[in-house]
């Protein structure tokens, strides 16, 4: 048997980090098996749907190299693809019209005001009506009366009020529940569009789904699409419900935590595949301890067995950690198609940028980092003469001054602003003075950098301001000090 997943999202936002894990899931159990991995869009609620969101979920899927074999835009033999043109071929109506027969599923023509006179329930903190079965009593004759006079109806699936139904779920195991508590959930709304709930039954089916994962907001209602394969008498997929995505304090993850939706986190400077890695270990982890993972290798580990059903927690400390993983492990030539915008927004003198790219690569984690790292380059920042003191290098206040007014003169007759002709330089002024090299590069990175901390050494860092710059600099350090 071909195994076959799909990625059913309803277009109505962003796309958020739960819906991503669920498509990436739903992709390795297809690849990692050879099977084929297939997009629907689920649009049947109308009032839920988001302009420009189907793009969002093509886009994402192509950054994030998720590509589906089969979908809208890719015909396997199983279109329509989107539940809104499916309707139309009037398969919804014609399964639903086969469960009224077998007594499964019937009309109903109540109003909104006998509804909202019914019991309300909340289930996950929706409120429900519980319908009271009312319109199961209709006789064939009022019901085909009120079919011909036009009167507005849903059809709902007819649970039984006695007796118990299984399903299984790979995480969660066997679940049962006692049928009085399932509610006659609509199957077609008056709209004639399905409900949510029917359609993934009736597409998983006709679609040869073998696979279903998606997050256990939808376990509760399990119960109820089982009990349509059984009325169908058709087998279900294997069901994956998967853990809950939350924040570090173990809340679910929520949209304004700015982190939430995959296209948030690239704009925050996150790199499409550290996303896809991080985002397979909420949930998932292979038998070894290993966390870095490229997609190629996710398909060859992946075994959906290993799914944990604990709940997952997003941390944005660690994803930036494994971003700057991925930012060191990448080509030179693609950072700096990435790093150019970011080093651009902060350097608008003549710097030579790649050198300044060169130097922050390693030490990033994600691509805003890059502006703390280098803004010193375009301005020398205030600093405090204290910086000049450091007790390992041996070096204060006055023996700095010391070694700026020696090298000062040095730089001024200096022709070459090369890194090794100002190394080589100053090197040999660390030599003829017999101290250690930090004695000397300290002051004088200090004084040119304005910076405890900066991305590369002081002749790098004089390079790439130059010999107008430098000197300007290495006088103001001067001046600084003598005033200190
Ligand atoms: N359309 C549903 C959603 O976006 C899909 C759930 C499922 O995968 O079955 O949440």
């Amino acid at each position: 048997m071909k195994i076959r997943t799909r990625y059913a999202p309803s277009p109505t936002g962003k796309m958020h980090v739960g819906n991503l894990r669920s498509a990436l899931y739903e992709f390795l159990i297809a690849k990692h098996a050879g099977g084929d991995f297939m997009l629907r869009i689920e649009d049947t609620d109308q009032e839920r749907f988001v302009e420009g969101a189907t793009e969002i979920i093509y886009r994402t899927l192509e950054k994030t190299g998720l590509v589906h074999d089969e979908g809208p835009d890719k015909d396997g033999g199983y279109g329509p693809y989107v539940q809104s043109e499916r309707m139309k071929t009037g398969i919804y109506m014609k399964y639903a019209k086969e469960l009224i027969d077998k007594g499964e599923a019937y009309y109903c023509f109540c109003d909104k005001e006998r509804l909202a006179s019914l019991k309300t329930e909340v289930v996950e903190g929706k409120e429900i009506t519980v319908y009271d079965k009312h319109c199961l009593h209709l006789s064939k004759e009022e019901i085909e009366a009120n079919l011909a006079a036009g009167k507005p109806f849903v059809i709902r699936q007819n649970n039984p009020t006695e007796g118990t139904t299984t399903f299984h779920d790979e995480l969660y195991g066997d679940i049962t529940v006692e049928n009085a508590e399932l509610d006659d959930m609509i199957l077609i709304k008056s709209d004639g569009y399905p409900t949510y709930n029917f359609a993934n039954v009736v597409d998983d089916h006709t679609m040869n789904i073998t696979h279903v994962v998606r997050g256990n907001e939808y376990l509760s209602s399990s119960p109820k699409y089982q009990r349509l394969y059984d009325a169908f008498g058709w087998e279900s997929p294997v069901y994956v419900h998967l853990p809950l995505i939350t924040d570090e304090n173990h809340k679910k993850l929520a949209k304004r935590s700015g982190h939430a939706s995959f296209e948030d986190l690239l704009e925050q400077g996150f790199v499409s595949e550290a996303i896809v890695n991080y985002i397979a270990l909420l949930g998932w982890s292979p038998e070894d301890n290993r966390e870095i993972f490229s997609l190629e290798e996710l398909i060859r580990e992946f075994d959906y067995h290993r799914i944990s059903k604990s709940p997952a927690v997003f941390d944005i400390v660690k994803l930036r950690w494994m971003n700057g993983e991925y930012i060191k492990a990448m080509d030179f030539d693609k950072f700096y198609e990435m790093a150019e915008p970011y080093l651009k927004a902060v350097l608008t003198k003549n710097f030579d940028l790649k050198k300044i790219a060169n130097m922050v690569k390693t030490r990033i984690e994600v691509f805003p980092d890059i502006a703390g790292l280098v803004d010193f380059f375009q301005e020398l920042p205030e600093y405090d003469v204290e910086m000049y003191t450091h007790k390992k290098m041996k070096t204060d206040s006055v023996s700095s001054l010391q070694v700026l007014q020696d090298v000062l003169p040095l730089l001024e007759a200096q022709e070459d602003y090369s890194n090794d002709g100002l190394y080589q330089l100053l090197t040999k002024y660390v030599e003829e003075k017999g101290v250690k090299n930090g004695y000397v590069m300290w002051p004088v990175r200090t004084a040119v950098s304005g910076k405890q901390m900066t991305p590369a050494g002081a002749t790098e860092i004089m390079e790439v301001l130059g010999k107008e710059e430098t000197l300007k600099r290495i006088r103001k350090g001067i001046e600084k000090l003598q005033n200190a």
